[in-house]
């Protein structure tokens, strides 16, 4: 029991420090350094089991691999659709949404989630010759 829960203490620990939104995998690759003998079955077990205690979320809107948060405040994510990275939209919920797809549903709605895609910053200065050609002037 003291085990367990010791090893669910170093995933939320990983979870909470982190800001990449990482996949299962990840956090198995970083648990390892500093429990070696860990299973990627004990890892993923330990995080539902987080989730279950509403430690952590699961980023889920039609993504193909289960990303997880360790911020579980209500917020919105963005994806870049060429390097994969995610980032909060930090300040940006639309409380009013819940209530309107009450009323329009009759359902108690409990969590509502808001995925954005695009192309990041970083991604579109790679890609713009005219941006590297500024760069390149002003050096
Ligand atoms: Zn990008
Ligand atoms: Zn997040």
């Amino acid at each position: 029991m003291r085990r367990r829960s010791k090893q669910r203490e170093v995933i939320l620990n990983l979870l909470k420090r982190t800001k990449s939104h990482p996949s299962a995998e990840w956090v198995y690759t970083e648990v390892r350094k500093e429990i070696p003998n860990i299973s990627l079955g004990t890892v993923y077990r330990n995080i539902k089991l987080l989730q279950s205690m509403g430690e952590v979320s699961e980023i889920s809107c039609e993504g193909d691999e289960c990303r997880f948060d360790g911020n579980t405040i209500l917020h919105y994510h963005i994806t870049c659709q060429r390097c994969g990275k995610i980032m909060d939209l930090d300040g940006i919920v639309l409380q009013s949404l819940e209530e309107r797809v009450a009323a329009a549903t009759g359902f108690k709605i409990t969590n509502h989630c808001v995925g954005f895609k695009g192309v990041c910053p970083d991604c579109l200065e790679q890609s713009s010759p005219e941006r590297y050609k500024y760069k390149v002037r002003l050096y």
